[in-house]
């Protein structure tokens, strides 16, 4: 066992995100101490395969010396440079080349950030000075999908559409729409693509008619909607959302700030589905999670209307930390192991999970098991056929997650019953394999559990 002493010290003084803080007060924090490719080993020494690697970021996994190294050396020769004032660094200005030539479309203009909140706040930011800029100062409205989630800031969070983002905060905006997710097993229309495709198309067409037409500014999507539960649309989806906000002239934002950099197989889900956005955010796999950092890519035809439309005059956007050099040379390196055999890692590492986790189809609480690449999810139901979910009152997530962790997993356990796998690229087939069989483990005992069913 780990120092009681870190555990009170944790309750009396660290403040945990995204926590019922009277929960975590009773159960103590669980401390890691370190990691090595995809393993995590905790305070006390026990080992476990991070299934999520941390909060969907650590997609090199743990431990690359080179990484390291790429931070200390640019901490010894430059550690800060503003680039406010014209001034800028060679690693933050090749990352961003780097970065464009890999993008897709024109998406040729990168805003550094110091994480995903502030990607999705500085695209907010941006297109309200886009439409003053075109003379469209009414586009000022936003629409997002349910289940949706686009950060934590104020702006963000009223974006999001997870409702312990927004009660007691006031929370969302007026001017923050939502329409229904694409959510294919609890979709009143059913699960056939075509259907759900119609069916958000009218949706949109419907709240940009009940908004007003020339009122929208922009619409927000997720390529996969990740903290809603892992959701994947059906392909088709992002390229007919894609259009219809073209047809309309609304702006369209990828947010990929889980899917980017190999999580779903190539370096952006965007491209495998051959859509270009207006604005695409991302975060997390930029720096494999080692140093914060996001960006937000913005397309040639936003950055000159944007550009030409304040002159001279200074565009009153900008962090501290935009575009830090120690970020952007760990960014650098990340981007190098993506392309010496990372992102190829994880195409393989990705079919053998989605068929691992598929072999757990039949077991009596799985109703339901999706997921692209190295994004995937099981949804458990306590009755298959009505797809009923765990109840609730019986603190699902927090049995399943405990459950796991005893036995050597780390997983993401949704409140609702859903589990979240996030992997690592670099998993071995012995590595994946295992979080099939933990998983499975996980379940048989969860089955035994009366309290949970
Ligand atoms: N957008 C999406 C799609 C995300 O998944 C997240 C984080 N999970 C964010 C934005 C916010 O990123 P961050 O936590 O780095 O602020």
């Amino acid at each position: 066992m780990y120092s009681n002493s870190l555990i009170e010290l944790d309750r009396a003084h660290l403040i945990h995100p995204v926590a019922s803080y009277r929960s975590h007060e009773k159960h103590g924090v669980r401390v890691l101490a370190s990691a090595k490719g995809a393993t995590v080993t905790d305070a006390s020494g026990k080992q476990l395969i991070d299934g999520f690697a941390g909060l969907w970021c650590v997609n090199a996994g743990y431990g690359h010396d080179s990484i390291v190294e790429a931070a200390a050396r640019q901490m010894r020769e430059l550690p800060y440079a503003t680039a406010y004032f014209g001034l800028g660094s060679e690693p933050a200005i090749r990352l961003a080349g780097e970065l464009a030539d890999r993008t897709p479309g024109n998406l040729n203009h990168v805003y550094f950030t110091l994480g995903g909140s502030d990607a999705v706040d500085s695209t907010v930011r941006f297109i309200r000075y886009y439409w003053n800029a075109r003379g469209r100062p009414e586009r000022d409205q936003f629409i997002s999908v349910e289940q949706g989630y686009h950060g934590s800031s104020t702006v963000g969070a009223g974006l999001t559409a997870l409702p312990a983002f927004h009660a007691g905060f006031g929370l969302p905006f007026d001017w923050q729409h939502k329409i229904p997710s694409h959510y294919a097993y609890r979709n009143p229309v059913g699960d056939s693509p075509q259907a759900i495709i119609e069916a958000s198309l009218a949706a949109l067409k419907s709240k940009v008619k009940a908004i007003g037409p020339e009122r929208v500014a922009a619409f927000y999507v997720e390529p996969i909607q990740g903290s809603g539960g892992v959701l994947v649309p059906p392909k088709g989806w992002l390229k007919a959302m894609r259009e219809f906000c073209r047809e309309h002239d609304i702006l369209f934002v990828a947010d990929e700030v889980i899917t980017g950099f190999g999580r779903t197989g190539p370096l952006f889900a965007c491209s495998e589905e051959g859509v270009v956005p207006d604005f695409m955010t991302t975060a997390k796999g930029l720096t494999s999670g080692y140093v914060p950092m996001g960006a937000v890519f913005m397309a040639d035809h936003v950055y000159e209307t944007i550009a030409e439309g304040a002159g001279a005059a200074a565009i009153g956007h900008g962090y501290t930390y935009s575009a830090h050099p120690v970020s952007a040379a760990v960014g650098l390196e990340v981007l190098k192991l993506y392309e010496n055999g990372l992102l190829d890692n994880g195409i393989k590492a990705g079919k053998r999970l989605m068929q691992g986790l598929e072999s757990l189809r039949n077991h009596p609480l799985v109703g339901d098991v999706r997921g692209r690449g190295m994004l995937a999810a099981i949804e458990l139901v306590v009755d298959k056929a009505n797809r009923t979910p765990l109840p609730a009152s019986a603190d699902p997530a927090r049995r399943i997650f405990d459950r796991a962790w005893e036995n050597g997993l780390v997983i993401r356990a949704f409140a609702n019953g859903i589990l979240g796998y996030a992997p690592p690229l670099c998993c071995t087939d012995a590595e994946i394999d295992a979080i099939v069989e933990r998983t499975r483990l996980t379940l048989d005992e969860t089955l035994e559990d009366p309290d949970v069913r």
